[in-house]
């Protein structure tokens, strides 16, 4: 649902890139979601054709980085991948605490067509 408002965002961003650097159009978005950040990309790649017609994001091709979120074990002091449907270490099995990984969502880089 918030999607839309996120992809006029990448849009702006985009849009804007070009602008300051007298490009024709823009050829490529890159953007980073994290797979715990609750934004459905299927969504945002839907709108993002919609949202960039008329701006020079338009025909962009957008190609999103998926992060997987990590955890953090407090018994071996490293980060994890979050196992599906479990919070434990596969090291040791203690119990992971959530980190930041995997909740990201900003636009990496953006190229330009000059
Ligand atoms: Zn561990």
């Amino acid at each position: 649902m918030h999607e839309y408002s996120l992809t006029e965002r990448i849009v702006t961003i985009a849009s804007d890139t070009a602008r300051k650097n007298n490009a024709k159009n823009v050829s490529k978005v890159i953007i980073v979601v994290g797979e715990s950040s609750g934004i459905i990309t299927e969504s945002v790649q839907m709108y993002f054709d919609l949202i960039a017609l008329g701006t020079p994001a338009e025909g962009a091709e957008l190609e999103v980085k998926s992060i997987k979120p990590e955890m953090y074990c407090p018994n071996c002091g490293k980060n994890f991948i979050r196992p599906r449907f479990s919070f434990e270490c596969p090291a040791c099995g203690a119990l992971g605490n959530p980190t930041e990984i995997g909740k990201e969502f900003y636009v990496e880089s953006v190229e330009l067509e000059l």
